[in-house]
């Protein structure tokens, strides 16, 4: 027997797809031939099946259905200084579908401009924060590294602010930045913020109470070259910003006709950095607070208003605020809709795919507020109110795909931490110096 056919007969096995056996039909082996890479260990060993947990999505299920308002700018977020009377501003905004993925990078380097405004008589730096979403948090948390005393200043606070309505990864270009308005300085701002905010987001990964982990990640298709183009971006044209080592799409593998539950030729696993935005965000103003920072709910109208506020370096993190605060006519929303079924813990993965000549796109993401469903970006809307026929279409389609998933035939794959990671022997570790 070949090897793809042995790995075939095992996968049909471990599902429970014998002869005899009640379980659905399974799409027709079609599509392009297998990619020939799967790692060094894939000649010698078939890899187990991955055992996932079906996701139950019903309309009795639909808990909620969340808006949020991307602050995009075709020209990319805006990280620089600028002079307000005695006053330095340092405007930190603007980061379209990516607030959540570069707020820890972009918050350093606001810090360090802040540092360049000079050592006050009394030796204590004192700093305010506009706005308390993810870039604002973050930056305050740098400020406070750094020895600022710091007061974040917003109109409204978690779990109220746009940040806690993102789906959250790590999606650095995402809905970020037009390829032909870039410029080599804003490059070089973006790629020093996505090291940064990677590696943060890494050290915090796995740390009770911060609601950011791995997690697998499948994409389900008739083609895997067309998944590992679009990855590469993550669905941004800006892709070529990213270097190979930040590339959202991790440690691709691709499983191929019955070796994985979903209904499509292919699967292609890879692994993703995600956050819970709920548990993330009041993690951080927990931290924040522990620190000394202190939290004013408090709405400016104009410049004018911030001039009055004792601190004299303010780091404007007020997102779509600052269109209005700071005349910054270039922004513009992009809307993303989510609809959220009850939390299933046992589904411990994420994934998209699409019926075949179906317009819509199904995708899950598991996380412990709910099983998110479906996301939208429409550009120019300002309507926090639920657009009622994507919603049907994202449920619909979510149904319609899960639906054909097939049944694991076992328990379901481990947690994150561990999901889809073999344990290295103990062998391995010799020699090894710290
Ligand atoms: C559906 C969806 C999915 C997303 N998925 C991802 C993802 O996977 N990965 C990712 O990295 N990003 C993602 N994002 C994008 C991310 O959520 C945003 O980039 C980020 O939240 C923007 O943060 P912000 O600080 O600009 O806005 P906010 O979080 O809204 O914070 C702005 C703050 O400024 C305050 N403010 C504004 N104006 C004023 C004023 N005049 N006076 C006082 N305070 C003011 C507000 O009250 C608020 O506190 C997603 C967004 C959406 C909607």
């Amino acid at each position: 027997m070949r090897r793809r056919e042995f790995l075939q007969a095992a996968g049909f096995a471990a599902a429970g797809i014998t002869s005899g056996c009640a379980a659905r039909k399974l799409p027709v082996a079609a599509g392009p031939p297998p990619p020939a890479s799967r790692g060094p260990m894939a000649a010698a060993l078939p890899r187990p099946l991955p055992n996932l947990a079906l996701p139950r999505i019903s309309w009795d299920r639909v808990i909620r259905t969340t808006i949020g308002l991307r602050p995009h700018r075709d020209s990319g977020f805006v990280l620089r200084p600028e002079k307000f009377d005695g006053k330095t501003v340092i405007h930190n905004y603007g980061f379209g579908g990516a607030g959540m993925s570069l707020a820890w990078g972009c918050g350093l380097m606001a810090a360090e401009m802040a540092l360049e405004h000079g050592m006050p008589a009394g030796g204590v730096r004192r700093a305010a924060v506009l706005g308390c979403g993810s870039p604002g948090l973050t930056a305050a948390r740098q400020l406070q590294r750094r020895g600022f005393q710091v007061v974040i200043y917003a109109a409204s606070i978690p779990p109220n602010t746009t940040s806690n309505m993102s789906l959250a990864g790590f999606t650095p270009t995402a809905g970020l930045v037009e390829a032909g308005r870039r410029t080599p300085g804003w490059d070089a701002q973006f790629r020093r913020a996505a090291e940064l905010s990677y590696t943060e987001l890494q050290l915090l990964a796995g740390a009770p109470g911060y609601g950011v982990y791995w997690i697998d990640s499948y994409n389900a298709t008739a083609d895997p070259r067309a998944s590992q183009t679009r990855g590469a971006g993550g669905g941004n044209p800006a892709g070529d910003l990213l270097p190979d080592h930040l590339n959202p799409g991790r440690g691709r593998e691709i499983f191929g006709p019955g070796e994985h539950p979903f209904p499509a030729p292919y699967a292609v696993r890879t692994a993703a950095l995600a956050i819970e935005p709920s548990i993330y965000l009041q993690a951080l103003v927990r931290d924040f607070i522990l620190f000394g920072g202190s939290i004013v709910i408090r709405k400016f109208d104009t410049p004018r208003d911030l001039m009055l506020l004792a601190e004299p370096v303010l780091i404007n993190c007020t997102g779509l605020g600052s269109k209005t605060l700071f005349n910054d006519q270039e922004l513009v929303p992009v809307r993303g809709q989510l609809t959220h079924c009850i939390p299933q813990p046992e589904v411990r993965y994420r994934a998209s795919g699409r019926m075949p000549g179906s317009s819509v796109s199904a995708g899950i993401n598991p996380r412990s507020d709910g099983l998110c469903i479906g996301n939208m970006a429409e550009r120019g809307n300002w309507s926090l109110e639920p657009d009622e026929e994507v919603r049907r279409q994202n449920v619909e389609a979510a149904m319609q795909f899960f639906g054909q998933m097939r049944p694991p035939s076992g328990p379901p794959a481990p947690h994150p931490a561990m999901s889809g990671r073999s344990v290295p022997a103990i062998e391995s570790f010799y020699g090894v110096e710290s």
